[in-house]
């Protein structure tokens, strides 16, 4: 059975504008803010592996063994599980631009997929590492390769590196409030308001020079 063919796990299709794969993640439900309905930019599977080899987050070989090796309902699961995370990320960074705590029931959610994160590695020993003078021990994913969750416990554990660092104030939302994309405000003086500069940057620079030129009438 092959219900995802390799091809599907090519086309890149995610505006990667977060800057880390966990705030490029929450961005998949796009216009989550508003009058609009969201739209939903994982739609099956197959969009999860294509984000998960956009932010290498997968090589070829991970993302083609699921591909070829998941069932559907496995896959359902799977999307439905990083879903659930995204929505319980959304919500605990949401509240944290606003600075605010993250509710309660977000916090068990987070901690229930970052402890299967940690539960799915196998301890290994790399000789030729530990040769070349570098650490020799290392997790692996090992025999869960090739499970439908193996994504969702590699977003759950760059999410739990984020959340639990000191970067977490620099998590910023779009200043667009068309869009409010979360990004990871990286710049030196941390004054980045845009998720995307070309695109709402410019979007919101049009807007206001348009009010200028209206209130000048
Ligand atoms: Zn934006």
């Amino acid at each position: 059975m092959d219900s995802y063919p390799a091809s599907a796990v090519a086309a890149p299709a995610f505006d990667l504008s977060g800057g880390h794969p966990a705030l490029d993640l929450v961005n998949t439900l796009d216009h989550r803010f508003g009058g609009e309905a969201p739209v939903e930019l994982l739609v099956d599977y197959g969009a999860l592996l294509r984000f998960a080899r956009q932010t290498e987050l997968l090589d070829p070989g991970q993302a083609r063994l699921l591909a070829k090796s998941v069932r559907p309902q496995a896959a359902a699961r799977a999307l439905r599980s990083v879903r659930e995370l995204r929505e319980a990320m959304a919500a605990a960074f949401y509240r944290n631009v606003e600075g605010r705590p993250p509710p309660a029931a977000d916090i068990r959610t987070l901690e229930r997929h970052f402890l299967a994160s940690e539960r799915h590695r196998e301890l290994h020993w790399q000789e030729a590492a530990a040769r070349n003078g570098q650490a020799g021990m290392a997790w692996q994913w090992g025999r869960f390769e090739k499970e439908a969750e193996l994504p969702v416990w590699i977003l759950a554990e760059r999410a739990a590196q984020l959340m639990l660092s000191d970067a977490m104030p620099w998590v910023r939302a779009c200043g667009a409030d068309t869009c409010r994309w979360l990004f990871l405000d990286t710049s030196k003086n941390h004054t980045r308001r845009w998720c995307n500069m070309k695109v709402c940057g410019n979007r919101m620079k049009a807007r206001r020079f348009q009010a200028r030129r209206g209130a000048e009438r």
